[in-house]
């Protein structure tokens, strides 16, 4: 649509960020423009309407997100987070960076066995982040029903680490 297509116009290129020859996303912009964010937080809900009721988030612009799918459609939010900030018992997955890695973690006991949950994030780059997202929903016993992104980053292949439906409305 012409909307989503204003959307993705909102999206900056960032040259050389955060080392040379990256290209950032940077979707600040879509986020600060109130129709934009509409539009894309719909159409992130759209393909899996009615198949979840839980909205998992990743640490951070997936935050942003995650409340605003869950709000727009009567269900409930669950934040991913980094590991160290939450406080009960989590159940955490860690990933390869470029330089090291990374861990991400859950509450326990926050998402019932058998909830049938949609997970999202703001760019799907090489798929790392959402693929240690779907272990800890595997461990969790979660009904994944798939993972929404604004943005895709095509040439990264990330999708192929995914044994998930993955839904991005742009791509790069
Ligand atoms: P992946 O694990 O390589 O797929 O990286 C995805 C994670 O890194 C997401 O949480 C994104 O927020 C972040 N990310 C990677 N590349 C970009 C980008 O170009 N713009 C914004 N976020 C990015």
């Amino acid at each position: 649509s012409s909307e989503l297509e204003r959307a993705e116009s909102l999206i900056a290129a960032v040259p050389d960020h955060p080392s040379p020859g990256i290209v950032f996303r940077d979707l600040t912009p879509l986020f600060a423009d109130a129709e934009a964010f509409a539009t894309v937080v719909d159409a992130i809900a759209a393909p899996f309407a009615g198949r979840f009721d839980v909205v998992a988030g990743l640490e951070a612009r997936g935050f942003l997100l995650a409340g605003a799918v869950a709000l727009r459609t009567g269900t409930a939010v669950v934040p991913i987070r980094k590991a160290g900030k939450l406080p009960r018992e989590t159940v955490a997955e860690s990933y390869e960076l470029e330089y090291g890695s990374a861990t991400i973690e859950v509450h326990r006991e926050d998402v019932p066995p058998g909830a049938r949950v949609l997970i999202v994030d703001d760019v799907l780059a090489t798929g790392g982040t959402l693929a240690a997202a779907l272990r800890i929903g595997e461990r969790l016993e979660w009904e994944v029903v798939g993972c929404g992104v604004i943005l895709e980053l095509d040439h990264l292949a990330g999708r192929s680490a995914l044994g998930s439906e993955v839904v991005s409305l742009f791509r790069a």
